[in-house]
């Protein structure tokens, strides 16, 4: 659930709207299955590794929390810069500043499932299993993201000697890597309200949600 859902309909509205079509499309909508406020949670940009730039633009204060207290609070623009010790956006993976990042959203996940599947097999019954394997999945979906939703493979191409590659971001952005000289690792953008393009940024697309490039 985001900005968009949230504001036009009622929370249980949205649950189930989802329940249904998860209903249609698996045949299950009880017990693990049930789709619910905890279980479907909220969009965080850190889940899907989007960059966050934009995101609540429309909001007072940039901050969608008012919407949904689990929602992120406003962008900070350290947050879009580069990590000179990776090539990476700081919101992917650098820990050393107080915003969230990709990597410790799946760390934590992590933790969460190795503690659920141990309540499992100390008694917890299959509901903590159902658990265990939804938080493997999540933590599973943010690390696909990483490629998915970023120029890893377009950058992956370029050191194995590919030239006509396009890395989604402008020819003069460059970091500089061990390696030496190379483009950024980014990812693209979410936004409600697609701002103007640059070059800086790749388009990733969605079902539930309008993305844009920022
Ligand atoms: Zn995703």
């Amino acid at each position: 659930m985001d900005i968009a859902g949230l504001s036009k309909l009622a929370k249980q509205t949205i649950l189930n709207l989802v329940m249904a079509l998860g209903f249609l499309a698996h045949g299950y909508a009880t017990g693990e299955f049930e789709v619910t406020d905890e279980r479907l949670g909220v969009y965080l940009c850190t889940e899907h590794i989007d960059n966050p730039k934009g995101y609540a633009s429309d909001q007072p204060g940039g901050d969608a929390r008012r919407i949904d207290p689990r929602l992120r609070g406003p962008v900070l623009d350290v947050e879009l810069e580069v990590d000179p010790r990776t090539g990476m956006k700081n919101y992917i993976a650098n820990e050393n500043g107080n915003w969230d990042t990709s990597s410790r959203l799946v760390r934590e996940r992590i933790v969460q499932c190795i503690d659920m599947g141990r309540r499992a097999r100390n008694g917890g019954g299959e509901t903590a299993v159902y658990e265990a394997y939804r938080l493997l999945g999540t933590l599973l979906h943010t690390l696909e993201d990483f490629t998915a939703h970023s120029n890893w493979c377009e950058l992956s191409l370029m050191r194995l000697g590919y030239s006509h590659v396009f890395p989604h971001v402008g020819d003069g952005v460059r970091v500089q890597s061990p390696a030496g000289p190379c483009p950024p690792l980014v990812t693209g953008a979410c936004a409600l309200a697609p701002p103007p393009p640059s070059s800086a940024h790749l388009r990733a697309s969605s079902l539930v949600q309008p993305r844009a490039t920022s």
